[in-house]
This record gives structure tokens, C-alpha cells and sequence, in this order.
């Protein structure tokens, strides 16, 4: 690596090393080579880009799927004085970003697939310079990932017709039949294909039958100290439940996509100034939010997928400190989600079940938790990991007779 990109590193992001893959994603971006580098939530995914983006010879064009997102990127890379734009549909300067684009004034641009993929867009690349393009979130370029979005795949023409410029795509979560879509999808050879370890271990895995979940979390809340997040299962239920919960003395806040965007700034800040508060949110929340001293995530019911469970949980201990991921699950879910996959167009259908699957055995194992959620990441877990739910407490034989009961009587 050469030195000027370690000088960089301190210099402009102020970090001392690069952690896990990043030094071998940035030294294939700096070759020029095609890379898919696939790393948990929390690993460093940005850096991998921005470092690239600053260290090269023109801009970094930068796909990610929501404005949210980008804009959180955007601001914290202006903040460490990176040259960095997006063009949105909430951008007022696009005149004067599509100037600085051509002037060489930019080293990251920040688009949405959509645009990215639009004739305009092309057009106006062919008048700049451009050093390298990162997809974020490649994962919805596939439809077995979790988060498909049509537009991603519509990616691949502009990623042809500058042949020269290296492609970077990056994800958290990406099974084997994902990872193969996006390295075919994106026109990836197999050896660019970079993983990083999944596992967290500082984080403790917990998962309970649902029993009177609002009596379950506010018992957990007198338990667990520090930043925590709930995610409820609807809007209405983040509402009710951050209502009931907040009588317990604790600051608790609720987010979810249809709040006024004022009241959502407003509770996203406060969380992030917090010690010691709860948002009750959905999913929507904690993407691309950074908040390292999270303590604490409880799922109230059955996330969508493994890849969704793990990334949601991951937004728990960022700084490396003790964290716990509980998770609350009821046979309604399952039900639930059955009849959820029966509305399906036939052809997705299949990829559902299997998600439900390998939810089903991961809340209903009596062995290591973190074991199956490492090896559906293809990663061989440790013989025993001593922070899970049933590697601290191994389940009572009476679940043994359980499960016989329910083969015999199946
Ligand atoms: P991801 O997109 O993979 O979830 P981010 O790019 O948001 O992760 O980075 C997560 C956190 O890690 C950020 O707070 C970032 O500043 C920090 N980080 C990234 N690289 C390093 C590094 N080399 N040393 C220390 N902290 C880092
Ligand atoms: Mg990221």
C-alpha cells in the first residue's frame, strides 16, 4: 500500500489502521480491479470507497438506495472535508454539483439507481471524470437478496460503457446464491469477491417465546442499561408500544417512516445525543445511522430474514463493547408469514419459504445460536461461542421430550 494512502487514512478520516478486509478492498480499488466486498454492518464498508475517492484522479460516483442514507454519508464526508454531492430529487443545487462534476471539483457523487441508470446521467458522466464506481447496498441487485430493487439491475449498462473505471460493490448481507447474482449481475469475476468474518462477538444472542410482550419489554428495559432499540412489526404497533413503554420512567421515543419528517429528525438526534434512551422503531431505522454505543436490540417479533436479523442486531455494540440481541418470537409469525409467501407471484415463493426456514431454526434451536447464523453466512462457527442464550444456559432436557412430543404426535 502506498504511503500516501495510509497518510490519508489519518490524516483526513483520523484512523490509525485499517480493520479487517479494508486494506485489501482499497488496495484491489486503487489497482483498478473489480471487487464485491462483502463485510458486516459496522465493518467499514464506506471507508473502502472514500478513501479510494480522495486518493484518485476524479470523482467516485456512489450508488446507494436511499436518500436517507446517502445524505447521512454525505454529510458526515463533507464533515472530514471530502468534496461530496448527491443529485436527489431534494437537492436544490444540481446546476452547480453537475458543474463541480465536470471541473473536477467533486470526489464523490452520491446517486440513487434510478437516476444512475437514466439517460441523463450517462450524458453527463461522459463530461467528467471518473475514478471509480462504488454500488452500496449491492445485495438489491438480486432477488434472492432481501431488498431487491429493480432499478440495481439496470446498472450494469453505465458500468459498461466505462470499462476502464473500477466497479466496487459492497454489502452486509449476501447468502452464496446472492453473492453469485451480484458478481453476475454487476459483471464481477469470482476472484474479486473479498468476505470479511461475520462474526460479532461481543454481541450476546437471546431469543424468547412471546409471552405478554409489553410485560417482556418492560422487563427487559428495567434489565438492560444504556441505548437500546425495540422494532415492532407496523407503524401503529411502534407507536403503541413506545407509548406504554415510556411510562417506565426511561426516555423512550418511536421512529418509523410515516412520522412527520420533523418529529423523526428530532427523535433520530435525541437517540443519538442519548445515554440511556429506547427508540421503538421499524426496520427502517439504523440504516446508515451511527450510534456505537447502542447496548441493546429486541426484535418484538420474527424479522424477515436472517440477513434482516443480522444486520438489525449488528446495529447493536458498533464500539465493540458487551451488547445484546434479543429476540421475541411467536407461532403466529410463522403463521403469519405463511400466508404473506401464499400472495406471492409463484417464482419468489420458493426463496420465502426458505428465508422462513432458516428463521424457524434459528429461534427453535436448542444448540448455538451464533452457529447458524455464521454458517448461513458460509462462515464455520467456533465449537462453542459462550454468548448465546443456549451456550450460556443449555436448554433443560424437558425441550428434548418436547420436540420428541411434537415428531410423535406430527
Ligand atoms: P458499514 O457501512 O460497513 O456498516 P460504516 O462505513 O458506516 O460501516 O463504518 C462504521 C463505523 O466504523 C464508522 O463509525 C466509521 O467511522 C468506523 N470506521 C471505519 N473504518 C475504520 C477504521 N479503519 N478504524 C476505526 N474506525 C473505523
Ligand atoms: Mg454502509
Amino acid at each position: 500500500m502506498p504511503r500516501d494512502i495510509s497518510t490519508l487514512l489519518h490524516d483526513i478520516f483520523g484512523f490509525t489502521g485499517f480493520r479487517g478486509v479494508q486494506e485489501q478492498v482499497v488496495g484491489r480499488v486503487m489497482a483498478g480491479q473489480p471487487t464485491l466486498a462483502i463485510m458486516p454492518t459496522g465493518a467499514g464498508k464506506s471507508l473502502c470507497y472514500q478513501l479510494p475517492a480522495v486518493a484518485l484522479d476524479g470523482c467516485c460516483v456512489v450508488v446507494s438506495p436511499l436518500i436517507a442514507l446517502m445524505h447521512d454519508q454525505l454529510r458526515a464526508a463533507q464533515a472530514v472535508g471530502i468534496r461530496a454531492a448527491s443529485l436527489t430529487s431534494v437537492d436544490a443545487d444540481w446546476r452547480e454539483t453537475q458543474d463541480r462534476l465536470r471541473n473536477g471539483d467533486l470526489d464523490l457523487l452520491y446517486v440513487a439507481p434510478e437516476r444512475a441508470s437514466g439517460e441523463g446521467f450517462r450524458n453527463l458522466l461522459r463530461s467528467a471524470k471518473i475514478a471509480l464506481f462504488a454500488i452500496d447496498e449491492a445485495h438489491c441487485v438480486s432477488e434472492w437478496g432481501h431488498d431487491f430493487r429493480p432499478d440495481y439491475r439496470l446498472l450494469r449498462p453505465l458500468l459498461d460503457e466505462f470499462p476502464q473505471v473500477p466497479r466496487l460493490a459492497l454489502t452486509a448481507t449476501a447468502d452464496a446464491h446472492t453473492r453469485r447474482d451480484i458478481l453476475v449481475q454487476l459483471g464481477i469475476p469470482e476472484d474479486g469477491l473479498i468476505i470479511s468474518g461475520f462474526d460479532r462477538p461481543n454481541i450476546r444472542y437471546a431469543v424468547h417465546p412471546r409471552d405478554g410482550l409489553t410485560r417482556q419489554l418492560a422487563d427487559l428495559l428495567a434489565e438492560e442499561k444504556g441505548p437500546g432499540v425495540v422494532y415492532a412489526q407496523t407503524r401503529a404497533a411502534t407507536e403503541k408500544l413506545a407509548e406504554t413503554l415510556g411510562r417506565s420512567g426511561r426516555p423512550v421515543r418511536a421512529y418509523h417512516a410515516g412520522l412527520d419528517p420533523a418529529v423523526r429528525a428530532r427523535n433520530q438526534s435525541a437517540f443519538i445525543a442519548s445515554e440511556d434512551m429506547v427508540m421503538v422503531a421499524t426496520v427502517a431505522f439504523g440504516m446508515g445511522i451511527d450510534k456505537p454505543d447502542v447496548r441493546f436490540v429486541a426484535h418484538a417479533g420474527l424479522p424477515k430474514s436472517i440477513e434482516g436479523y443480522y444486520q438489525e442486531s449488528g446495529r447493536a455494540g458498533r464500539d465493540g463493547e458487551p451488547a445484546v440481541a434479543h429476540l421475541f418470537w411467536g407461532a403466529e409469525d410463522f403463521a403469519r408469514a405463511r400466508l404473506r409467501i401464499a400472495e406471492l407471484e409463484p417464482a419468489r415463493q420458493s426463496g420465502e419459504r426458505a428465508r422462513i426456514a432458516a428463521l424457524g431454526a434459528l429461534v427453535e434451536t436448542a444448540t448455538c445460536r451464533r452457529a447458524i447464523l455464521l454458517r448461513h453466512f458460509g462462515e464455520d462457527p467456533p465449537p462453542v461461542c459462550g454468548n448465546c442464550d443456549n451456550c450460556l444456559t443449555p436448554p433443560a432436557s424437558v425441550d428434548a421430550t418436547e420436540t420428541a412430543r411434537k415428531y410423535l404426535s406430527a
